[in-house]
């Protein structure tokens, strides 16, 4: 069998192929006509060449190419040396790939190498294009050949430089981003960090997930470290989680230490599985810094607030009362005595005044000393502040004399209050070396009467009865009587 047929199923023949005996059987008329049908009906423009570079063949698709381009002049045609047209075009065009050209297939006609390709713009007026030379070389009957195989790639140009514009806009925005960005593939691995975001970690570090340990971090409001799936970026690429301003504190890659705002936004592919994600990094350190400076000059003005209000206190304090014994001082006896008889003028109520005064106390400092004198002021001072009522105001008058105001008590009462003060300074005793001391007071009395109009003039009388007291023969209490 000198051919052999393929069968279409159901057993129709439909073609017939040669086989290579039948091949050989041809004439080379039919040879040659199989050999243009196959070279026309490629879309590549096709030249073979000879050895000297000459052309001897080229398809339909090279002549029309050649035409269109307007090559009319045949020297793109058979006979024509391919060679010195890509001289031509060294010299003339200045065309570094006709170089690369010429180059190349000397060394195929040298033997030095098979093939090669080379890809050049080829601009026509119009419209931007680029083309593919490939040369191949061949031996056909013992005679070397090169087959040069030219193509069009503008389509696949132009979508690379698409894509290429496309990515250096991205680019240029990313850099130009003042917020740290890092993109990570889904693997984990970060396939971009821009400018911004080296800065803040001072550097990268383009591990893949399960070094993510070596990103040290900080949760703020806690300070537990962050482990390596609790990362943003870590949720975003496993489990698609996006995360928005978690404020951290990391370690950066030269030891240094900043607060960030770490956010990661998954990116999935059109087939909505998880691709990788997109982490962006703020850096608040000098924010927290003034807000942290700003919170302690507040707790600083808060606590000299406090201690001012502090030392204001005292100073009130001190300034109402006796340094010696602690009592109401005179001013601030007649700030309270004023607004009680106040009261007790207007609803017409009790109030008395109490006056005592030491007995012979100039002796005691005579014989004891001036040190002495204070111990048993400061000791009647006391008793008498543990036999006044809680109502009752008590106060150091003057030297050694005494003043005590009760609202609400007449004459009769106060004077039992006096009495009682009286005898409990009478019966203490202090230790002065070798002897006991002891003291004694005289107080008057002065209940307010209608037509009392000012506080002094009840002083005035109580002050009287002291006299009185006095001159009565000391240590006694008496109420005012007009006609003693
Ligand atoms: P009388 O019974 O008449 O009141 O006699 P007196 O000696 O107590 O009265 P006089 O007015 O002569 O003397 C009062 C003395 O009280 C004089 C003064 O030195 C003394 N004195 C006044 N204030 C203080 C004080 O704060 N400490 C001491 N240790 N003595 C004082
Ligand atoms: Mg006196
Ligand atoms: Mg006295």
């Amino acid at each position: 069998m000198s051919a052999h047929s393929i069968s279409a199923p159901g057993g129709k023949k439909t073609a017939r192929l040669l086989d290579e005996d039948s091949w050989r059987g041809r004439n080379s008329r039919v040879k040659q006509a199989f050999a243009n049908d196959v070279l026309n009906s490629l879309d590549a423009q096709i030249a073979v060449l000879d050895a000297h570079g000459t052309i001897v063949k080229v398809n339909e698709e090279w002549k029309r190419f050649a035409r269109e381009n307007g090559s009319d002049d045949e020297a793109f045609y058979v006979g024509a040396s391919y060679l010195a047209v890509c001289e031509n075009a060294i010299v003339q065009a200045k065309d570094p790939t006709a170089a690369m050209t010429l180059d190349g297939m000397r060394e195929l006609l040298q033997g030095k190498r098979n093939s090669f390709s080379v890809e050049y713009p080829c601009h026509s007026p119009h419209q931007q294009r680029w083309f593919i030379a490939n040369i191949t070389r061949f031996s056909h009957q013992g005679a070397t050949y090169l087959a040069v195989v030219h193509a069009d790639i503008t389509a696949r140009k132009l979508a690379e430089n698409a894509l290429r514009d496309a990515e250096t806009t991205l680019r240029g925005v990313l850099e130009a981003l003042p917020v740290g960005v890092w993109i990570m593939n889904r693997n984990g691995q970060i396939v971009h960090g821009n400018a911004a975001s080296q800065r803040i970690w001072a550097g990268a570090r383009y591990v893949g997930p399960e070094q993510f340990g070596e990103y040290k971090g900080w949760w703020l409001d806690s300070g537990r470290l962050i482990a390596a799936e609790e990362w943003a970026a870590a949720r975003a690429i496993s489990k698609g989680e996006t995360s928005i301003d978690e404020e951290v504190r990391i370690q950066c890659f030269d030891g240094s230490s900043k607060i960030i705002l770490n956010s990661a936004i998954p990116l999935r592919d059109d087939a909505g599985n998880l691709n990788g994600a997109v982490i962006v990094n703020q850096d608040i350190t000098l924010r927290k810094r003034a807000e942290e400076d700003v919170r302690k000059a507040n707790a600083s003005a808060d606590a000299m607030n406090r201690e001012l209000q502090q030392v204001l206190a005292r100073e009130q304090r001190n300034a109402r009362t006796d340094d010696l014994t602690g009592l109401n001082n005179r001013r601030h006896f007649f700030e309270l005595g004023k607004q009680l008889f106040a009261v007790a003028q207007r609803y017409g109520t009790p109030f008395s005044i109490v006056m005592f005064d030491l007995d012979y106390f100039k002796r005691i400092n005579d014989l004891y000393g001036h040190q002495m004198g204070d111990t048993i002021l400061k000791r009647v001072a006391t008793i008498a502040q543990e036999r006044v009522r809680h109502a009752d105001v008590l106060a150091r008058y003057g030297g050694e004399e005494f003043i005590v105001a009760l609202p609400n008590v007449g004459a009769h009462e106060a004077l039992a209050a006096a009495e009682n003060i009286r005898r409990h300074v009478a019966a203490f005793r202090e230790i002065a070396g070798d002897s006991e001391l002891s003291a004694t007071i005289s107080a008057g009395v002065a209940e307010i009467v209608p037509g009392d109009d000012t506080l002094d003039y009840l002083i005035k009388r109580a002050d009287q009865a002291l006299y009185a007291a006095k001159n009565a023969g000391r240590n006694r209490c008496q109420i005012f009587s007009p006609g003693r």
